[in-house]
Formats: structure tokens, sequence, C-alpha cells
């Protein structure tokens, strides 16, 4: 096989779609698995729908996904400069290379010549069936076209696609995809209003020059690979086209069409890695890092939406899935964006941090809350709440009444709970607690349950009240390990505040 060079190749048109992420992964674990290179295009020659920011945001959103960039944009390499825009000069001489050759052709037509032809005809296509009713170098003699030329009328160059053949995509997934030549319209590939080529024109020209050996991109792109098979065809490089490969959509949570940005803002998750702020509407949206996802993990998720590695493995580090990852095992259909899913892998790379790690990221959330703590008992709070937690968000709500008592008692609980011989028994307790000197969990532990077997109460009374005084409902880890930290005044003054303000 030829030096694997491939490339992610957005259009700065918006906020990176998590879609268009995982074509960046694929891409990155196939480069990386055949040593080969990964390279980052933009392709901005539509400067119609150029976003400012949406570059940078790429380039900062593959950068915190790990996905690092060979060749490119904000990189550079041999093929210098990465962005279209700045490589105006370069498309022009295929472009009259075409036309030399007859392969292409100019045409004239103005946006409202067009849109009258559309309404004249039903499913109008400017194609070998209707070129000739226009405005273009075909039609016009050789007198009337350098008149226009040098009248400098804004005209577009469009390929002249041969009717009723067949054209053959091999795809790496799909197979053999065939398309009659006939359904193709003669697709514009450059203007003279900016001197630039469309997308097609400047995509095929940098993959040849770029020698790009595959290209992996989303389904969306499918109905172009015809016309870009095409085009390798027309300016003789078919030798050297790239292998395609046309990855699944990544389809709504509850199944059916592609998932879009409202699906993430009605369930409420986000579909994009960063937030994003649209300049023009000042409306936010949700990203992944912003809501507290490891990256580790969005790669992981992202990585088995459409393909997996054929074991029961899920949990794969991006050296795995490099060393597992298959273009040939992506699956034909659709994945569904399952979004809970998402929030299991973080679970489970969260339990994997170590806890000195967690502690520090923790210590930056109570910080904010004015909550000073010494990290050894940041340490050991985070071990005991980690597991029911999903996001460093969430030690706050399983941890908050480690740094403040409750300020309420859970009213359920209370009721259930909260006896009237209650009181009685916690105050028993207080002494117990008071005649403790060393308050580590297992000897408080040992004391307490000695004392409740001793006396014969009832063990589930007891730790149940105790619980609901100290913590203020009946959640949160093993009681002794949270008296053994909070210490033995917070703990009897819990008590006392909870005998006293829970009427019975
Ligand atoms: N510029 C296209 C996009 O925005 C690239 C498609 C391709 O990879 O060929 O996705």
């Amino acid at each position: 096989m030829k030096e694997v060079r491939v490339r992610f190749a957005p259009s700065p048109t918006g906020p990176l779609h998590i879609g268009g992420v995982r074509t960046a992964l694929y891409n990155y674990l196939f480069a990386k698995q055949h040593g080969g290179k990964m390279l980052l295009r933009i392709e901005d020659t539509d400067s119609a729908r150029f976003v400012t920011g949406a570059e940078e945001y790429i380039i900062e959103a593959l950068k915190w996904l790990g996905i690092t960039i060979d060749e490119g944009v904000g990189t550079g390499g041999p093929h210098a400069p990465y962005r279209q825009s700045e490589r105006k000069m370069i498309y022009k001489k295929f472009v009259d290379q075409l036309l030399a050759k007859g392969l292409a052709y100019i045409a004239f037509d103005t946006p409202e010549q067009l849109e009258e032809k559309r309404q004249l005809v039903a499913n109008f296509q400017y194609d070998a069936s209707t070129r000739m009713q226009m405005k273009n170098s075909l039609t016009l003699s050789e007198i009337e076209l350098n008149d226009l030329l040098e009248k400098e009328l804004p005209f577009v160059v469009r390929i002249k696609i041969e009717p009723a053949q067949d054209i053959v995509v091999h795809d790496l997934i799909r197979g053999e995809v065939k398309v009659n030549s006939s359904v193709i319209d003669d697709k514009v590939l450059w203007k003279s209003s900016d001197g630039l080529p469309t997308y097609h024109l400047a995509n095929i020209v940098d993959d040849h020059l770029m020698q790009i050996s595959h290209v992996i991109r989303g389904e969306e792109w499918l109905p172009s690979a015809p016309l870009h098979v095409l085009l390798y065809r027309y300016l003789g490089w078919e030798d050297s086209m790239p292998q395609f490969a046309h990855l699944p959509l990544l389809l709504k949570p509850e199944g059916n069409g592609k998932l879009s940005k409202r699906d993430g803002d009605k369930l409420g998750f986000p579909v994009f890695p960063l937030e994003w702020l649209d300049p023009k509407t000042c409306e936010k949206s949700s990203g992944y890092r912003e809501e507290g996802y490891f990256p580790e993990a969005v790669v992981n998720f992202l990585a088995l939406l459409g393909w997996n590695p054929g074991t029961e493995q899920e949990i794969l580090s991006m050296e795995e899935l490099i060393q597992f990852f298959c273009l040939e095992k992506v699956s034909k259909s659709g994945a569904k964006f399952d979004y809970e899913k998402g929030k299991w892998f973080n679970h489970k790379y969260l339990q994997e941090k170590s806890n000195e790690e967690l502690a520090q990221l923790y210590s930056l959330v109570l910080k904010e809350k004015g909550i000073a703590t010494s990290e050894a008992t940041l340490i050991t709070i985070v071990s005991l709440i980690k597991e029911r937690s999903n996001f460093i968000a969430d030690f706050w709500e399983q941890s908050a009444f480690f740094f403040q008592a409750p300020s309420a008692y859970d009213e359920k609980a209370v009721q259930k709970r909260w006896k009237s011989e209650t009181p009685a028994l916690m105050n028993e307790l207080i002494t117990v607690l008071e005649s403790i000197a060393n308050f580590s969990s297992s000897n408080l532990e040992e004391t307490v349950k000695a004392w409740i077997a001793e006396k014969e109460h009832n063990m589930g009374a007891v730790m149940n009240a105790f619980r609901l005084s100290i913590v203020g409902e009946l959640k949160g880890p093993h009681m002794f390990d949270i008296i053994s930290i909070i210490g033995k005044e917070q703990t009897i003054s819990r008590l006392k505040t909870a005998i006293k303000m829970i009427a019975v």
C-alpha cells in the first residue's frame, strides 16, 4: 500500500458537529494505525458561508480530543498553504486545462435566468439535455463569447458531463456504488466573480496535490463521489485516485433521522465538542468539554458509534483504538446517538482517574464556593463518592454534607425514620461518641456497633436517624467514613441540632 495520507477537510461554516469530530477521529485512527499522516485542510472557498471563529474552534476541538495533526492549518507542512482561500492561484491552471480539453465550458447564465428556467422546466438540471438551450461557450459564437469575456461579464466554469455512462465508486465500507452520469448536473467548478473554485474542484485538486491516499468522510458526501471520480478522470489522475470510505450517519437518539442540533437542545445534550457562541445571533450552544466530559471518554464514545472491535471490550484507550480500528468493519447503516451511553463512558473514565487527580479537579469547584479543605481530606472524600458520579460536577451534590451541616431534613425520611423514641436514642449515641478518642472509621464502627448490640437497639433505627441527622437525607457513603472525616465536634453538633430541629 502506498503511504497512508488522510485529511480532515472541514469548511469553516460553524462549530464542528459531533459527527464531524467522529470523521476526524476515524481519519486519525486510520492514519496512526498505518504509520501515515493526518492532514487538516480548511475548505473555505465559499466565502458566503464563512463564519468567524469556526477555524479556531475546529483546531481547538481537535487538540482537546488528542487528535493531532501532522500537516495542515495551524501546523504547516510541505504542501502549505492548507487553507484553500490562500491557494487561489493553484486551481486556475486546472480549470484552464479542462476548458482546453473541452471537458468544461464557460457559462454566463445569471441567477435570474437560471431561476426562470427552473420555473419553466420541472426538475430542471443543467446538463446534456439542457445545456444547449443556455447561454454558454457551447451555444455562443466565438465572437459573442470573446465579446462577453472582454466586457468582463461574470461567468462560471461548468464540468461537461457525458450522459448515460456508468460511474463506479469503489467504497471501502459500501463496496461498489454505481451511478448513471445522467443524474449528475454540470456542476460549477469555478467562478470568475471571486476567482475561486467551488468545493468539488478544490477538493479534488488538493487531494491530488497533497497525495491523499484515502478519503474518509461522512455519508453526506457520497452523492458527490461519482462527480469526483469523473474529475479525477478528466484531469488525468485516475491512477492516483484515493480510496473512498463514506461513514454512516449519526442518527437521532430515538432512531430515525440525522442527529441535529435541535435534538441536542430538546433532549439536553451537547452536539458540539466545545461550547460555541454564535457570533451573529449570540446564541450559546453547549459543548462536551464544558459539560464536564473527559476528552478520552468522548473519543471512546464516538469511536464506537459506527464501529466496534468485534469483542465485548468497550473501554478502549486511544492506543487501543489505533491498534484495533478497521475501516472495512465500519457499519453501513446509521449509528444511533445514545447520549446515556456517553455519560456511562464518562463515569467509567472518572473511576479510572486517580483520587489525587480528581481531588485536584474538585478543589477548583470548592474554591469557587469559598470552601477550603486539606488535600488529604479531599482525596478521601473523592474516593468515597466517585463511584456515584458521572462528572466532577456531580461531586458537590454527592459530598456537600462533608462541608456543611444540613439546613433541612428530607421530609419523607423524617416521617419514616424519626420516631418518638429517636431523640433519646440519639442522645445516647452522643454519649457514646463523646467517649471515643480514636475517631477512625473502623474504631467508630466497632464501638458504635458494640453499643447497639449491648443495648439491643435496632440497628436500622439508630443508623437511619443518625444518617438523617448528619446528611439531611438517607444517602451518601458509609456513615462511619463520613463522621470520621467531619470529626467528633461536628458530628455531635449535628446530632444535637437534629434533635432540636426535627419535631416528632
Ligand atoms: N469541506 C467538506 C466538508 O465540509 C469536505 C468533504 C470531504 O471530506 O471531501 O465536510
